[in-house]
């Protein structure tokens, strides 16, 4: 279930310091120095900048942190120190100070904070703030025995000079985009037994309903009168039945014009009878990244009441080998009556999301965007998801958004002479092409989406196979090993500039 921070906001010259302030975060500029908007906070609060230079505690470098105790009477017992990069732009070097800071603090006790200097009266810093706060106290409890769960409030004391009314508006977007991101990294950790597609239907159900969202749950034999059978072909091998979750957001109830959005919800990919080696299969619980993304980012639209309409379509399945699962030179006949010929029953997502973005397309959206993590890696690395599409604004747009969510992608080609690899002998198209190298195998199955998308609609494919989850080796200070939620942030930011647009 989705966990609802709840933040509340006080001038740190009310708060009765030695009562309230359990911590403070300061930052700090590159070189040493204090920013000078927390060296005035923490002289309010009676630490003299002195005493953390002569403890040895102010980081000189970008994203280096410091954390050690305060001594005394009537002073916060903790300072969280880190280093502020003012390169990366105001908004931008707040929130990633502040998600490392979160991962920093301890408990759920008040939080003295001021922003930094660089980002004072700039719209977005606040909400910047507590959603990097939010992101960064993330912790994954549900398996442990003997931890104190992850904080569900936030008690600031901030020393602004903003209208209040403002700045709580601010904090409060923070959160729900914060939390709606906190939940896809929750589902992505949840154990494939705990998550099989009837399962996880139900939660989304739950939380999107909540937050406005018409849903309707697909079941098994609805998918089959249907003719959904891409996605009853990839869950043949598996005892868990699949189900298609559906949904329907109006915010702007004026229009029509709608977005559609499919997500691929491969709750277990074991690579089906193309069996993964079990180094790959190991992180195969997080294939279902995409669907849980645009599931947050749908419910961040419901309760931040963005004006835009969303058609969404979350096909999931389970992908097992067995004696009934689907068989290298299967044909199958998807919604829309194209057929593919199996090569490799490991690329299913393709297959499922098919059957949906064929359906989603019937209804006349005014732009569509599949998410997914469809091919083992993309050529950007681990920092930057992939977007292929043939709509360069489009594509432009999310990148973008992208940038700004602190949720970077990057434009890569959807080369269309490759095409030709997916030829098949005996169907309209094969699910892959033979022996393709990694780096073009994005493109490729992005072509196999784009056969089930008419000519005239602008769509993208954003590949989040590289990004759905950091690992030791890409882990970074704000961001751990593990779930990212990434791009349900990036995908409010677009809806939010779609909404504005129209
Ligand atoms: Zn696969």
């Amino acid at each position: 279930m989705i966990r609802e921070t709840s933040v509340r906001l006080r001038h740190v010259e009310e708060a009765r310091i030695d009562a309230d302030a359990e911590q403070v975060v300061a930052f700090t500029c590159p070189g040493d120095r204090l920013d000078p908007a927390s060296a005035r906070m923490l002289e309010r609060l009676g630490v003299a900048p002195g005493e953390l230079e002569a403890s040895g505690l102010l980081p000189a470098r970008v994203h280096q942190v410091a954390t050690g105790p305060l001594l005394g009477a009537g002073r916060p017992r903790r300072v969280v120190l880190v280093g502020l990069d003012p390169e990366a732009g105001a908004v931008a070097a707040v929130r990633d100070a502040a998600t490392i800071a979160g991962r920093h603090a301890e408990g759920d006790g008040p939080i003295a904070v001021a922003l930094p200097t660089l980002a004072a009266r700039r719209p977005g810093a606040t909400e910047a703030l507590v959603e990097g706060l939010i992101l960064g106290r993330h912790r994954f409890d549900r398996y442990r025995s003997g931890v104190a769960p992850r904080p569900s409030a936030l008690d600031l004391l901030v020393a602004a000079d903003v209208a209040e009314d403002a700045l709580i508006a601010e904090a409060r977007r923070g959160a729900i985009v914060a939390d709606a991101a906190n939940w896809a990294r929750d589902l992505a950790t949840t154990a494939p037994a705990d998550k099989t597609p009837e399962v996880l239907a139900e939660e989304l159900r739950a939380v999107v309903a909540a937050a406005g969202g018409s849903v309707r749950i697909w079941s098994e034999r609805e998918l089959e009168a249907a003719g959904f059978r891409g996605v009853l072909a990839v869950a043949s091998g598996s005892p868990a039945r699949p189900a298609m979750v559906e949904i329907e957001l109006r915010g702007d109830a004026s229009r029509d014009a709608h977005v559609a959005l499919a997500g691929k919800g491969v709750t277990f990919d074991s690579g089906g009878l193309d069996l993964k080696a079990v180094e790959s299969m190991y992180t195969m619980k997080h294939d279902m990244g995409g669907a849980a993304a645009v599931a947050a980012a749908v419910y961040a639209a419901g309760r931040l009441a963005l004006p835009v309409n969303l058609h969404v379509a979350l096909p999931l399945v389970e992908n097992m080998p067995s004696g009934t699962a689907l068989r290298p030179g299967d044909v199958i006949e998807h919604w829309n009556g194209m057929t593919s010929e199996v090569v490799s029953p490991d690329a299913e997502g393709r297959l499922i999301l098919a059957d949906a973005i064929s359906y989603l397309t019937t209804r006349a959206p005014r732009s569509l965007l599949a998410v997914s993590t469809l091919t083992g890696t993309t050529a950007v690395g681990a920092d930057l998801w992939g977007v292929f599409s043939d709509a360069h604004d489009l594509a432009g747009d999310l990148v973008e958004a992208g940038r700004r969510a602190g949720e970077p992608g990057w434009a890569l080609p959807l080369w269309r002479p490759y095409r030709s690899y997916l030829d098949s002998a005996v169907a309209d198209l094969r699910n892959t092409g033979e022996r393709l190298t990694y780096s073009v195998a994005g493109i490729v199955a992005s072509l196999f989406l784009a056969e089930f998308v008419p000519p005239s609609l602008p769509w993208a494919h954003i590949d989040i196979a590289a990004t759905v989850a950091r690992t030791r080796l890409t882990a970074n200070a704000a961001w751990p090993a593990g779930a990212t939620g990434s791009p349900a942030r990036a995908l409010v930011r677009w809806l939010e500039a779609t909404g504005a647009a129209a």
